[in-house]
């Protein structure tokens, strides 16, 4: 296993990229801790893809170097950095059966005899396999192939790292849970290196330690999960972790104060009038509850959805919408409430970048 560092990449895939906007990874500079389990997570077409294959090989970025260990590997193949990869689209021989697909990369590395057979049961059983071991993997379901794929980049463990790219897209969700927990459990046992990319917020939660939250080409916060719930460093990480997602809304801010739809909230922290054109209060809907006295800002309830061990009352502010986490207990009768919000979870963006405040 090895300490991947991405110094000051960027990568475009068209020649002579002139502009922010023709890079699809835009300056990026980041350090993955040998053992780490990490997860990248953003939506469809953010960079993900490509910031995993510049880190095992297949790509070479226009700027910026990758080292592995303090070397630079840059211009080394997957093969010469040592990287097994499960990509989003499964590889498997058709030809070959379920057995000798897992076998391959232990092949390739002249594993042999017992250690090869041991460590093709092992996975096999893990991914619930052991059965079709003696197929022929072209007359397999399309989940089936997805396994195989990611039993082969879990195969070897002396690699400098496993990178996962949407590695369970077709599995179906009850199995998917269990294939997650399981690639937690192989993590604290091999204590690889793991990188694993998914848009799924859940999937990236429950398997890292790190979350890297990618939007647009950059990288908008590292964090553990707690930090990216407590204190999302941009309305993107607000909105897209979470569910339902952050409350977002405009405001003017100046001291301890923050103005929203003309009524005053006290702030946990003091702001010097910020900069920037678009000034913002952003709550989680944990952190907003339903006044039982009736004192607080008068909201109007558009909808209550019961999610299970609590309800989701869809409300708006002066015409802003707005999400509150209601307990089950609790009851909502009639269209007028008032809503408070829990002050040590306030925070400022200005034109989307959280504002850091004075204690
Ligand atoms: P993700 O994996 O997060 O969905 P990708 O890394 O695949 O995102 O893509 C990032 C951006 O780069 C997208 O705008 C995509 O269209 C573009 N892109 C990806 N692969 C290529 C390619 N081979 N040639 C040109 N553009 C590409
Ligand atoms: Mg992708």
């Amino acid at each position: 296993m090895a300490r991947i560092d991405l110094a000051d990449i960027a990568h475009a895939y068209g020649p002579r990229p002139r502009s922010e906007a023709d890079y699809a990874l835009k300056r990026i500079d980041l350090t993955f801790k040998s053992g780490g389990a990490y997860a990248l997570l953003g939506p469809s077409g953010c960079g993900k893809t490509t910031m995993l294959n510049l880190m095992s090989g297949l790509l070479v970025p226009t700027q910026g170097s990758v080292l592995f260990d303090g070397i630079d590997v840059t211009e080394q193949t997957s093969e010469q950095r040592n990287i097994a990869q499960v990509f989003q689209f499964p590889v498997v021989y058709d030809t070959m059966t379920v057995y000798e697909n897992l076998a391959f990369p232990l092949r390739n590395r002249r594993v042999d005899g017992a250690v090869l057979d041991g460590r093709v049961r092992q996975i096999a059983d893990m991914l619930g396999l052991t059965r079709s071991l003696g197929q022929k993997a072209r007359r397999l379901t399309a989940d089936a192939k997805q396994k195989i794929s990611l039993g082969r980049g879990l195969v070897r463990s002396d690699v400098s790292a496993m990178l996962f790219d949407e590695p369970l897209t077709v599995i179906d969700p009850q199995l998917k849970w269990q294939l997650r927990s399981q690639l937690k459990t192989l993590h604290r046992q091999v204590g690889n290196t793991m990188i694993y990319v998914t848009h799924d917020q859940t999937e990236a939660l429950t398997f890292a330690d790190t979350v890297i939250v990618m939007y647009d080409g950059r990288v908008v916060q590292v964090g553990t999960p707690e930090e990216l719930f407590e204190r999302p460093n941009h309305t993107f990480v607000g909105y897209f972790i979470g569910s339902p997602g952050m409350n977002v809304l405009p405001a003017w801010v100046e001291g301890r104060t923050a103005t929203v739809a003309g009524h005053p909230i006290s702030l946990p922290r003091t702001y010097e009038k910020p900069s920037g054109t678009r000034i913002e209060l952003g709550v989680r809907p944990e952190f907003v509850k339903i006044a039982a006295d009736g004192k607080g800002l008068p909201v109007h309830i558009s909808r209550v959805d019961d999610v299970g061990r609590f309800k989701i009352a869809r409300v708006r502010l002066a015409g802003h919408a707005l999400n509150v986490m209601v307990g089950e207990d609790v009851q909502l009768s009639g269209v007028a409430a008032a809503i408070e919000f829990d002050p040590s979870h306030l925070h400022i963006y200005a034109d989307g970048e959280l504002v850091e405040g004075r204690a």
